[in-house]
């Protein structure tokens, strides 16, 4: 895999089109403007990888389109060290984002093809310090829980209860939610007594999250 100047360009471009969009976090910038994100896609479509669209990869999925990756990304509040749990690895490219920001990832997968060749493309391209996880995301991961933030980036029906509780008091949990064409962003904040607050942040389009794997 080759990053070329012209990408290096075209990642500035797509930067200064987040930029125009109202994204502000540097750190979030810095992580676009590093990240070849036309890694994440198949050659054939290279070019599209700056475009700020979401795009199909394998399995009938997308790669969330690159604004919807921010806003995410922005509610989270990343810090150094947070350890963080995915649902819907997808491309790999925002768990990228995230372990770019110095968080600790740990990603989940229903799809066992697209998990094997996400898995093994992070290797490939030096991010293989994301922990990736086949399984399906309405259990979470219990094994490695409690983490700081949750971020779900396929629509949701419902905020599962496992995930809630894989949260730690303080946490933050990232989820779109709706079960129709389009989502609203909610943010839950988990308080030290184990209540929440919720948060609403506007529609946004996701492909749906799916019960158990195939
Ligand atoms: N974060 C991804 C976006 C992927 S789209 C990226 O940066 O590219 C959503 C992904 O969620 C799809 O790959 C889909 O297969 C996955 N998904 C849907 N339901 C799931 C579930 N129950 N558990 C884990 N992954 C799920």
């Amino acid at each position: 895999m080759r990053d070329t100047h012209l990408h290096k360009g075209l990642r500035q471009q797509l930067v200064r089109e987040l930029k125009s969009k109202g994204v502000n976090d540097e750190r979030i910038l810095k992580a676009f403007a590093e990240i070849p994100r036309h890694y994440f896609l198949d050659k054939a479509f290279a070019e599209w990888a700056y475009k700020d669209v979401a795009f199909p990869i394998d399995a009938d999925q997308t790669i969330s389109q690159p604004l919807t990756v921010a806003v995410q990304t922005h509610l989270l509040q990343i810090e150094k060290g947070d350890k963080i749990l995915e649902i819907g690895t997808g491309s790999g490219f925002q768990a990228c984002v995230l372990l770019h920001m110095g968080a600790k990832v740990y990603t989940i997968e229903r799809q066992k093809k697209l998990f094997e060749s996400t898995h093994l493309l992070l290797t490939e391209i030096g991010y293989g310090s994301v922990r990736t996880l086949f399984g399906d995301g309405y259990a979470g991961a219990p094994r490695f829980a409690p983490f700081d933030k949750i971020i779900i980036t396929a629509g949701a029906p419902f905020i599962p209860q496992a995930l809630v509780d894989q949260l730690r008091p303080g946490g933050i949990l990232v989820i779109p939610l709706g079960e129709g064409e389009t989502q609203q962003m909610i943010r839950l904040t988990k308080r030290e007594d184990g209540t929440l607050k919720q948060e609403n942040f506007g529609h946004f389009r996701f492909v749906p999250f799916l019960k158990g794997t195939q």
